[in-house]
């Protein structure tokens, strides 16, 4: 079985997964469709709640598809806990109810003329496998209890809030106990409302049951907030991995940057590095940036920084990366101010308390925290 770097299970593999569909039918003649996925690889560890992110086409659910094995990659390997489920090169391929696996899909699917209890064993019921019928409804039972839904079981599925609704589904897809868990999308048909209370419930019930998790979303707060890793994709291929904390805290390109979270990205020109400083020359000045990657004397990169990381007006005018600069505009959001100022030549955002008072045309002094910029590879 593959291991993580710091010795944790793999419960999931995926090596240089690569998938073009065939051309459709609407394409113009002769044109080649574009890669889904080039060259994908990622190692999933056991008990791990983790998403795919990225913008629409960006080959989300093509990856989630292929693990489930209802799409097949056309070149690469799968491997769950240790067995190879798929493997181009020797053509194997276990079909997906061999898998072990529970699905969760945007449009849940419960059956409406169906009680809770009839949904949940529906699996069990009419799947592969056949499950005596004396243990359906002790499995049953113990998937609806997991997702403190056992006083329902007889209610009609309609008579259900969304919220339910869902839990069902996902009570649905543990039924069969499975290795790992694919969410895509699975709260994208709720009001925002119910969307905000059932991502911290839906993350808190998957840890509690403890299984592998993939989650597929686009929705940034949702990976952010529920997710031990994030792999964040772009035209198919993986442009960064790690915690919600590094994806959005130190993105590494100006993809990153800017599909999680606001941002604010400065072109410059690298003038010198120093152990783990380095000096950008910006259009209204010189910047001093930690250095998290490879960065050499001369580079053009991109400086990134948070709206709500800029000072105004900080206490040590004086102090590294702060210049002068006049506010062009101000829009009060409630929770914060989200303003436009002008320095040198260009337009920073910047976010500050609402409880501050700032005006139009008022000049100030404007701080970029060095620990706060990020320098971008690309
Ligand atoms: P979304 O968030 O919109 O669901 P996604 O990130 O899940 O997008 P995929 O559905 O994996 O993206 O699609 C990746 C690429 O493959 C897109 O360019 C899409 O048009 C293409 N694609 C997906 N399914 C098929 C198909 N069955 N036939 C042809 N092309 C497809």
């Amino acid at each position: 079985m593959g291991c993580g770097k710091d010795g944790e299970r793999a419960m999931l593999e995926l090596e240089n997964l690569n998938k073009t569909y065939p051309p459709t039918s609407g394409r113009a003649q002769g044109a080649v469709p574009e890669p889904a996925l080039t060259d994908f690889s990622l190692s999933i560890k056991e008990g791990e709640f983790f998403t795919l992110l990225g913008p629409s086409g960006c080959g989300k659910t093509t990856t989630l598809q292929s693990i489930a094995g209802l799409e097949h990659p056309t070149r690469g390997r799968i491997t769950m806990a240790g067995r190879t489920v798929f493997c181009s090169a020797t053509n194997t391929i276990v079909p997906s109810n061999k898998r072990k696996l529970g699905m969760v899909f945007q449009s849940y699917a419960i059956w409406p003329h169906m009680t809770v209890f009839e949904n949940v064993a529906f699996p069990l019921v009419h799947g592969h496998g056949g499950c005596p019928r004396s243990e359906v409804r002790q499995k049953v039972m113990g998937a609806l209890e997991r997702v403190g839904l056992h006083d329902f079981a007889d209610r009609p599925a309609p008579y259900l809030s969304g919220g339910q609704q869902q839990r069902v589904a996902l009570a649905r897809s543990l039924v069969n106990e499975p290795s790992i868990m694919l969410l895509d999308e699975p709260l994208s048909n709720l009001d925002a409302k119910l969307r905000d209370a059932m991502r911290v419930e839906l993350r808190d019930l998957v840890k509690s049951i403890g299984t592998t998790t993939i989650y597929v979303t686009h929705d940034q707060t949702e990976a952010l907030s529920m997710s031990d890793r994030i792999a964040l994709l772009n035209k198919g291929r993986l442009e960064q991995l790690g915690t919600p904390d590094q994806i959005y805290n130190t993105p590494r390109t100006t993809f990153a940057a800017e599909f999680v979270g606001s941002s604010n990205i400065l072109k410059g020109q690298v003038v010198d590095v120093s152990g783990r400083r380095c000096t950008v020359q910006l259009a209204f000045g010189v910047v001093t940036c930690p250095v998290t990657g490879s960065v050499e004397k001369g580079q053009s990169v991109g400086v990134m920084v948070r709206p709500h990381g800029i000072a105004i007006n900080p206490a040590e005018p004086d102090a590294a990366n702060c210049f002068a600069g006049t506010i062009r505009q101000i829009s009060f959001i409630g929770e914060f101010l989200d303003m436009q100022v002008a320095v040198g030549g260009e337009i920073l955002r910047v976010f500050v308390n609402s409880y501050k008072t700032h005006r139009t045309g008022e000049d100030v002094t404007v701080q970029l925290p060095v620990d706060l910029c990020v320098v971008l590879q690309g």
